[in-house]
């Protein structure tokens, strides 16, 4: 096989490769990802503490409710002429409007604390809010950002395909297919050479069996790294 052809395909191939890993490592493109990950946890965190306001709101409500009962209760009492009541019955009377009081109180104590969570949330809400208008703001901008950069290479890119189009057909066949194979799964360089006696590219030594191998065959793929040794 002639390692010539392949290794010039691979030189042209490193430019494209160049290229693509420049696109797919954009700090743009990972912003993208990030504020789109930020917008998808602001609008759970929302939909959550939606549910949570809207939970205190239908116990505030109940609370309420409660304490209409009571108050209610309370008039009556209050509305009672005491003058007419015997001491017994005075005495009743006390513990009673006593007993009332209190469970107002606790009621009110209730209401003031779920007051309190309600402005918590709202608070919780408008940040969360914030979080996702900047977040999509920088997405947005990201975004753009990142497209410009793709379609600023597009025609580099193109030909250099072009480019390596035409020399495929000087590389042989099943070399090509194995580079083309290592290289869709981002292994490049795919060949390297020997180095002494191991891989040139993750140094592992080769056994006296795959050098013999190497010898003959020109190439040797690298057990360790996958990569196509070959021999200067
Ligand atoms: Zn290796």
């Amino acid at each position: 096989m002639n390692l010539e052809k392949i290794l010039a395909y691979q030189n042209l191939d490193s430019k494209l490769y160049k290229i693509e890993k420049q696109v797919r490592e954009s700090e743009n493109k990972k912003t993208v990802s990030k504020m789109h990950e930020n917008m998808k946890n602001a609008q759970e965190r929302s939909v959550k503490l939606e549910e949570k306001a809207g939970a205190i709101l239908a116990e505030i409500d109940k609370i309420k409710q409660q304490y209409a009962v009571q108050e209610n209760k309370m008039k009556e009492f209050m509305d009672k002429d005491l003058t007419v009541l015997s001491k017994a019955e005075l005495e009743k009377y006390n513990v009673l409007k006593e007993k009332l009081s209190q469970n107002l109180n606790i009621l009110d104590k209730n209401l003031s604390s779920l007051a309190e969570t309600i402005n918590g949330i709202l608070a919780d809400f408008n940040k969360t809010i914030k979080v996702f208008n900047s977040s999509r703001d920088e997405y947005l901008k990201s975004k753009e950002n990142y497209e410009n950069e793709v379609k600023g290479v597009e025609k580099e890119k193109q030909d250099l395909e072009k480019q390596l189009l035409l020399l495929e057909k000087d590389v042989d066949a099943q070399t090509l297919e194995n580079y083309k194979k290592r290289r869709k799964e981002n292994i490049f360089p795919v060949l390297v050479p020997l180095s002494g006696d191991s891989c040139g590219w993750c140094h592992v030594q080769l056994s006296y069996a795959n050098i013999s191998t190497l010898e003959n065959d020109g190439i040797l793929t690298c057990e360790h790294c996958h990569r196509i040794i070959y021999k200067k």
